[in-house]
């Protein structure tokens, strides 16, 4: 990929897409035009006993020793930016931004709203700023939701609470659902302005968004990521009530409730499992736990497609993605069982093809169009990069 003077081409740079967690660190070089994954990892473990990388510095140290076994050379292979991933933008971040010392500062001080996600998004960010110098920009996961409609986004508490401590629906996926929503019009040949969508995201984290004309209207995850649907272990929603209930009646204290309700709970709380692949063998060998599990999260799954159809008045095509939206036949079929009378149905030798591709699994002709679009968050932050940043694409 080097030209003559060893660097890349322009037109082939690639844009280094950063997804730091507190203990793990994505890396994807992938050129935003043609998609092009160069390369791709991911340092894990840091910072865990008896690991050998100590810290996110470390991290980023060996992502660019790994890239460099491969032959590629961080300061010669044409860099143009680093993207990196942030879960919660909170009220102050509705776009990408270029990454200053402020930006990390208001970064870091929304860890409070997101405490699992944006501290280790932080330690990341520094650790690739103080090692590749390229512009960096931070793209965040609730940015596509910042422009809910206020009846979507604000929940039925004192107003001067909601305001004092930020408290909104935020959403999260947000990337996931604007890449998907902006894939499917060249996928069924309509314009986004006139398309009304529903986006199932349904991956070991679970979201649903309504999107009209590319504008998102509602989705499910709110203030945290642990609202709305049945996730691998979080429980998505349930009576606010719950929590002074555990609390008085079991004893448990807020970050226990917070550890129950976000890593026991969910398909894993219901069956012990929160893959859906081993929930998937669980139910064929008969497993009770299992079966209930399916039923819950599809029933959850139905709860939040009814609403969004009287949210939008008219759907015109529902999208599954992610982990189990994209390779889940029959949890497909187990939502829109039944559904005809809205327009809804299934071809079944569509749906349950096994196929990587962006792909219709309707009937033709159907009123609803039902697509799978296998998400693709790190191209879509690359090219926000690159948007930002005023670049061409090449
Ligand atoms: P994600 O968070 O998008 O990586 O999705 C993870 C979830 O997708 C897990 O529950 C996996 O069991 C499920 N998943 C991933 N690949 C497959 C597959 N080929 N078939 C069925 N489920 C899958």
């Amino acid at each position: 990929m080097t030209g003559p003077d060893g660097r890349a081409p322009r037109s082939a740079a690639p844009v280094l897409v950063l997804n730091a967690g507190s203990s793990s660190l994505k890396y994807q070089l992938v050129v935003p035009g043609s998609g092009e994954v160069v390369a791709k990892g991911t340092v894990e473990r840091i910072g865990e006993d008896g690991s050998d990388v100590a810290d996110h510095t470390a991290a980023v140290r060996q992502m660019t020793a790994e890239l460099t076994a491969q032959g590629l050379e961080l300061a010669s292979a044409g860099v143009r930016a680093v993207g990196h991933r942030v879960v919660h933008g909170g009220p102050d971040f509705s776009d990408p931004v270029v990454i200053t010392d402020a930006v990390v500062d208001q970064i870091r001080d929304l860890s409070p709203l997101a405490p699992l996600h944006n501290p280790g998004a932080v330690a990341g960010i520094e650790a690739a700023r103080a090692q590749l110098d390229v512009p960096h920009v931070a793209v965040f996961d609730t940015a596509f939701f910042a422009g809910l409609p206020p009846a979507a986004a604000t929940y039925a508490i004192p107003r001067e609470l909601a305001e004092r401590y930020r408290i909104r629906r935020y959403g999260m996926h947000g990337t996931s659902h604007r890449y998907v929503s902006r894939a499917v019009p060249g996928l069924v040949g309509r314009p986004l302005a006139e398309l009304n969508q529903i986006v199932l995201h349904l991956g070991n984290g679970a979201s649903a968004s309504a999107v009209r004309g590319g504008q998102a209207v509602d989705t499910s995850m709110g203030l945290t990521p642990l609202q709305g649907l049945v996730m691998g272990t979080r429980s998505g929603d349930v009576d606010p009530g719950l929590h002074p209930y555990l609390s008085r009646e079991a004893g448990l204290t807020v970050d226990e409730i917070d550890t129950v309700l976000n890593k026991q709970s969910g398909l894993k709380g219901l069956s012990g499992v929160n893959d859906f692949r081993a929930l998937q063998e669980l139910r064929e060998a008969g497993d009770a736990g299992a079966e209930l599990a399916f039923g819950v999260y599809v029933h959850r799954l139905k709860h939040y497609l009814g609403a969004y159809l009287a949210v939008l008045g008219r759907l015109d095509v529902l999208t599954f993605t992610a982990g189990v939206g994209e390779n889940n036949a029959a949890v497909r079929t187990a939502v829109l069982v039944g559904l005809e009378g809205l327009g809804i149905s299934l071809e079944p030798a569509r749906n349950e093809a096994a196929s990587r591709e962006a792909r219709v699994i309707s009937p033709d002709g159907s009123p609803v169009t039902v697509a799978v679009v296998p998400t693709n968050e790190e191209l879509e932050i690359a090219r926000q990069t690159l948007a930002l940043l005023a670049l061409p694409a090449p």
